[in-house]
């Protein structure tokens, strides 16, 4: 099946839509530090202003904690969509009801209405099926019809991406389009050598990943906070590095599967040991059987892949005809630690096939590292997302959409 596409929902002359953007921008002191994502929505709501409609925007910001907290407002976010938007835009403080209504009473055909963080109501992601669905009704109220394109949560079974998309008819968004094809691309018929890279520091969300990654890659490369878990099962000592003890069992269990699939999992050989989790720490790059031989002794914390494992790290990227990514290689915002993240970016932009780098941090690190996005070959809005897109699970926002 295919996913419903804008189209699929006749005339929208005169209609109010509610359109599901994931707009939760990385934020510090009240400022957007990458926009990518407001930039990624905007062909989405560019079309549906074509069509002569009027746009409630939606979308989740951070984690608050299912009530309202101005830290994880999306004030910043409606300043930048002004900026970027020929129409008005008007945000409102609430997420669903009157305020809604009397903006939309007060807006033009291509305008655009923004309600608030939509995690501000602790039903949006509820475990209970019912709870989600009176939130939805109450988000579709003013609504005619709603277009899902929030392409970083269609893996969270969410009020706004399921229960919302069902209560209205709905199609799928231009950004969900253009992901779901890249990333089917990755999933039927990768050309090969196929090489997946992985960093970062959802470990716990992460390692699962390893595991249904084996059987359709060749190499798996891992940096970033993942991997002492990884070198732990290995029997290295990490220092006070990222970990998750509990896994190191589960770990190595991939690790002989890995072996038995004859595919290769690349760990780095050296690793930046930092005195402590600072920019301007001091810092000793140490082999990964000597990670606990520098100054700081076991209290050192790996922040970064070392120099050797980059340029191996490199080589395999550059040699490959698939590349995806999600995840970096150490702590990028600190510029000392960003060295083994700028190398694996670089690389990606040498891959003579298709290049894709997925997640909000890894999109950040590219952009922040002077990266363009067109040295890509796509730069995914969705971490968690496209990595259970590509282990070929069903995403309830996008099984909702036709898919
Ligand atoms: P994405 O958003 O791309 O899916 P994650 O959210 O999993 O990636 O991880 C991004 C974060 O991982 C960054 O903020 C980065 O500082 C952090 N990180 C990378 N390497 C390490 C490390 N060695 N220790 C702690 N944090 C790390
Ligand atoms: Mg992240």
């Amino acid at each position: 099946m295919g996913l419903r596409g804008i189209d699929t929902l006749g005339s929208l002359e005169g209609l109010v839509v509610g359109v599901r953007l994931d707009l939760n921008t990385p934020l510090k002191d009240g400022e957007i530090t990458d926009d990518g994502r407001v930039h990624a929505a905007l062909p989405t709501l560019r079309e549906l202003a074509a069509r002569g409609a009027k746009m409630v925007v939606m979308s989740h910001l951070g984690r608050p904690d299912g009530k309202p907290d101005e830290k994880y407002s999306l004030a910043a976010v409606a300043k930048r969509l002004q900026e970027l938007w020929s129409g008005s835009v008007k945000a409102v403080s609430q997420v669903s009801g009157a305020e809604v209504q009397s903006a939309l009473s007060e807006v033009a055909a291509g305008d655009i209405v923004l309600v608030e963080n939509l995690r501000f109501d602790a039903r949006e992601t509820s475990k209970d099926t019912e709870e989600r669905r009176a939130f939805a009704e109450e988000l579709a109220a003013p609504l005619d019809c709603v277009v899902s394109d929030g392409f970083g949560v269609v893996h969270r079974p969410q009020a706004s991406v399921v229960e919302l998309v069902e209560a209205k008819p709905s199609s799928a968004g231009l950004l969900i389009e253009a992901e779901v094809k890249v990333l089917e691309a990755l999933r039927s018929n990768p050309e090969r050598p196929y090489t997946v890279v992985l960093g970062g520091s959802k470990v716990s969300d992460k390692l699962g990943v390893i595991d249904a990654l084996l059987p359709v890659v060749d190499k798996l490369v891992i940096g970033g906070g993942m991997v002492f878990t990884l070198l732990q099962a290995q029997g290295h000592a990490t220092g006070s590095s990222l970990l998750e003890a509990d896994q190191i069992e589960t770990v190595k269990g991939y690790l002989s599967r890995a072996s038995e699939l004859g595919v290769d999992i690349v760990l780095p050989t050296d690793i930046v040991m930092a005195e402590s989790f600072a920019a301007d720490a001091p810092s000793t790059v140490l082999p990964i059987d000597q990670l606990e031989s520098g100054p700081a002794g076991k209290n050192a914390i790996g922040l970064d892949i070392g120099p050797d494992s980059a340029q191996h790290f490199a080589e395999i990227i550059a040699s490959s005809r698939t590349v995806f990514w999600n995840g970096p290689m150490g702590v990028f915002e600190f510029d000392a630690f960003a060295h083994g993240t700028r190398a694996v970016a670089a690389a990606l932009t040498e891959v003579a096939g298709l290049s894709v780098v997925g997640g909000g941090d890894s999109a950040a690190a590219v952009r922040r590292l002077g990266f363009d996005d067109d040295q890509f070959g796509h730069i995914s809005t969705g971490g968690g997302a496209s990595l259970e897109f590509l282990e070929g699970k069903t995403l309830p926002g996008l099984k909702v959409l036709g898919w």
